[in-house]
């Protein structure tokens, strides 16, 4: 018995410690909330229609419902009938990606579990910083700037256009990434625009730096180009049809900005007087 309390009981009873210890912490960890007071956004139906991936456009295919072979820790989600189920952690591109446009179909559980952010939590993190909210935000309600479409704490989205639990719904994301300069500060900040089963829900909306849990939003200077992540939040959220588009700026040709040329070329057709 003494052999036993000193091999095994003594460790089991540490570890347990080391657990309580672990989750008191993870309870005081305090959560970060704007204050702003969002009006909340109008409930509206969205149509029926889906967009399926295109061969004929040059998008880059991350999931065609068979493997999830181009994701960093993908062998932990699970793939049934066509569809990716998150499980155990994140996954995140094994690729990086810089200013985007990125199709992903998602839908929460059919079984409806939990509440608030608790049910059908999900969310694209951009850059790995830049999170667009997944929730199951039909008749599920939490605070504004952290249901799906929002910009987690930054931004509510302009409608909830969530369909319900188990149905495929589509995000469609415009992502400009924020550019810094030597010194690392923001040059230019990110903005997002996000249609949500094909209803605007973000437009443009100008990103005030990385979206965390427990604190304000803060800019710090990173790459050009970094994977996009796909959240694991505990509850079982489906994926399908996942693509991507890079997109560059058309330069023009001569050093002038785009504005500037047309206001000298407004300026030269007024009437002489
Ligand atoms: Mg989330």
């Amino acid at each position: 018995m003494r052999f036993l309390s000193r091999c095994v009981i003594k460790p089991i009873a540490a570890s347990l410690m080391v657990t309580l210890l672990s989750s008191s912490v993870a309870l005081a960890q305090k959560e970060f909330k704007s204050g702003i007071e969002w009006p909340e956004p109008k409930v509206v139906t969205p149509g029926s229609a889906t967009v399926a991936p295109s061969d004929a456009i040059d998008a880059i295919i991350l999931f065609d419902g068979k493997d999830l072979s181009q994701w960093k820790n993908g062998e932990n989600w699970i793939i049934k009938d066509g569809a990716a189920t998150a499980n155990k952690s994140g996954i995140s591109t094994k690729q990086a990606f810089g200013d985007a446009q990125v199709h992903i179909e998602w839908a929460s559980p059919e079984k409806v579990e939990g509440t608030g952010q608790g049910r059908g939590n999900s969310g694209i993190y951009l850059m790995g910083k830049y999170e667009v909210q997944i929730l199951d935000s039909f008749v599920n309600k939490t605070y504004f700037d952290g249901q799906a479409g929002s910009i987690y704490k930054q931004y509510p989205p302009l409608v909830n256009a969530c369909r319900k639990p188990g149905e495929w719904q589509t995000y469609d994301i415009i992502f400009n990434a924020p550019r810094f300069d030597k010194e690392g500060k923001v040059s230019k900040p990110g903005h997002i625009t996000v249609l949500h089963n094909g209803v605007l829900v973000q437009n443009h909306s100008e990103l005030q730096g990385g979206t965390m849990y427990d604190r304000p939003p803060e800019y710090k200077a990173h790459a050009d180009k970094l994977p996009f992540e796909i959240q694991f939040h505990g509850n079982p959220v489906k994926f399908r049809n996942i693509w991507v588009r890079e997109f560059k700026e058309l330069l023009p040709p001569e050093k002038a900005s785009v504005a500037n040329k047309l206001k000298e070329l407004n300026k030269s057709q007024e009437p002489k007087k």
